[in-house]
This record gives C-alpha cells, sequence and structure tokens, in this order.
C-alpha cells in the first residue's frame, strides 16, 4: 500500500485542526505520529479512515484517490484507545466481527480467526468475554479483530494509553514483531516520545495542525 495526502485541511468553526499536510507513506513502514493534545493527530487519521471529511486536500491509497470511498472499503483497520470490544460477544466473535459483517463463509471466518488467535497469542482464550481478559489481552483482540479483514493499512490512535507502563513496554515490543511478521503499513499515534522513538521506523511530527517534520527518529530528535 502506497498512502498519499496531498494539501489536507479540516477547519472546525474558526479552528484549523488540519492545516495543510501533505505526506507520503511507503508500503511496510511503522510511522509514529507525534505531537502535542490538540496538535490534529486524531483528526488526521479519521480523516485516512473515511470517519471524517476534509474541507480541501485529497487521499490516495495504491493511486486511487479515496476521498468518496466508504470507510469499509478503504482497506485500512482501526485500534483505538479505549478497545471498544463488543462486550456481549466472546473474543471468537469479536475478531470475526469484520467477516462476519462482510458475509465471509463460515470455514473462512474459523480459519482466519483461528490464525488471528495464533498471531496474537490468544489461543486458549476464544470463549471468553472482554471482561474475563486483562487490559493488554482486551487490546491484542482488539488488533486480531482490525486485521481480520486483511487491511492494508493499521491505524494506531494511543492503542496502549489506557494500559499501565509495564504491560504498555511489554505490547510495544510485541506490536513491532507483529507489525514485522505481517508487513503491515501502519500509523501510530502517540503523544510520548520514548514510545515512538521505540516502535517507529519514521515519523511525521505534527503541531497545530500543521506537519512541521518528516523523518527518521534520529533525524527529527537530533534537528534543532
Ligand atoms: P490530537 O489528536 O493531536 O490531540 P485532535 O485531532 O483531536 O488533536 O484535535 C485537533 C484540534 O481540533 C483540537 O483543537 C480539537 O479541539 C479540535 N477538534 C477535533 N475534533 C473536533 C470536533 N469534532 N469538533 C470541534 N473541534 C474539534
Ligand atoms: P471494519 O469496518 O474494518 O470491518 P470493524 O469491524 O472494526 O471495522 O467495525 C465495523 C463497524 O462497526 C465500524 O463502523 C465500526 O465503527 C463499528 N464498530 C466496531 N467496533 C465497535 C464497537 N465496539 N461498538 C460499536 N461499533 C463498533
Amino acid at each position: 500500500m502506497h498512502l498519499e495526502l496531498k494539501n489536507v485541511s479540516k477547519t472546525y468553526g474558526s479552528h484549523k485542526a488540519v492545516a495543510d499536510v501533505s505526506f507520503g507513506i511507503e508500503r511496510g513502514k511503522l510511522i509514529g505520529l507525534l505531537g502535542p493534545s490538540g496538535g490534529g493527530k486524531s483528526t488526521l487519521l479519521r480523516i485516512l479512515a473515511g470517519l471524517e471529511t476534509p474541507d480541501s486536500g485529497d487521499i490516495w491509497i495504491n493511486g486511487q484517490r479515496v476521498n468518496d470511498v466508504a470507510p469499509q472499503e478503504r482497506g485500512i483497520g482501526f485500534v483505538f484507545q479505549n478497545y471498544a470490544l463488543f462486550k456481549h460477544m466472546n473474543v471468537f466473535d469479536n475478531i470475526a466481527f469484520g467477516l462476519t459483517i462482510r458475509k465471509a463463509k463460515k470455514a473462512e471466518i474459523t480459519e482466519r480467526v483461528n490464525e488471528l488467535l495464533d498471531l496474537t497469542g490468544l489461543r486458549g482464550f476464544e470463549k471468553r468475554y472482554p471482561h474475563q481478559l486483562s487490559g493488554g489481552q482486551r487490546q491484542r483482540v482488539a488488533f486480531a479483530r482490525a486485521l481480520a479483514p486483511r487491511p492494508e493499512l493499521l491505524l494506531l490512535d494511543e492503542p496502549f494509553a489506557a494500559i499501565d507502563a509495564k504491560v504498555r513496554k511489554e505490547l510495544r515490543t510485541w506490536l513491532k514483531q507483529l507489525i514485522e511478521t505481517i508487513g503491515i503499513t501502519s500509523i501510530f499515534v502517540t503523544h510520548d516520545q520514548d514510545e515512538a522513538v521505540e516502535v517507529a521506523d519514521e515519523m511525521l511530527i505534527v503541531q497545530q495542525g500543521r506537519l512541521e517534520q518528516q523523518g527518521s527518529p534520529l533525524d527529527v530528535y537530533t534537528t534543532p
């Protein structure tokens, strides 16, 4: 997947949440999207995902302009801070959700969910309900659910923010391995500089709606 944003802007009232942002992302990279709270990170992700319409600018995925493409047709998976699993569904059904709504065949769903249970280390937990899991396990279910329909781009909005520091560190290492294993292009939003440096191949720094820098973690932190 190749992603390209061109001159994307979004204003709420008189406030520019996203101001003329352009960038491109190469296939397979884990991009850290970093910046202060209120800088426009979530708005950018929502625009990419199609959950928010930009006032101007274009979004291109694999050479196709997707501004008018519905969220579920964009080949994008999301994981948010608050896992938002379906409380009344067990782990298996939560992971299967995106496949079930796409009316996938039962055998295909079972095979794919089993693959994801192995990939996320959740084998044996498929019958459990969200309240029977730890925070870290719930967030791994959220990753499995997002990955089930085989998205080409994964958007992660502070996925570990609600998890305590020790488990968060373990999850970062786990995530980096997972993403390397599947080779999916990903954007990881965080306001934690150390977390960004640890997980990201490349960084985007946004501030007051503007893209201030794009580069390797080293470039970004050694540039005055
Ligand atoms: P970040 O994710 O970097 O914290 P956001 O994208 O959430 O930043 O917000 C960027 C700016 O846009 C903030 O000033 C925020 O208050 C504003 N904003 C975001 N969403 C809305 C909305 N739906 N309505 C009005 N203002 C919004
Ligand atoms: P996809 O669109 O890739 O299939 P999901 O399977 O995560 O993504 O979600 C499908 C739809 O269901 C989306 O509109 C999403 O916002 C919504 N959804 C996902 N999880 C929840 C949830 N826990 N509560 C309410 N709505 C949800």
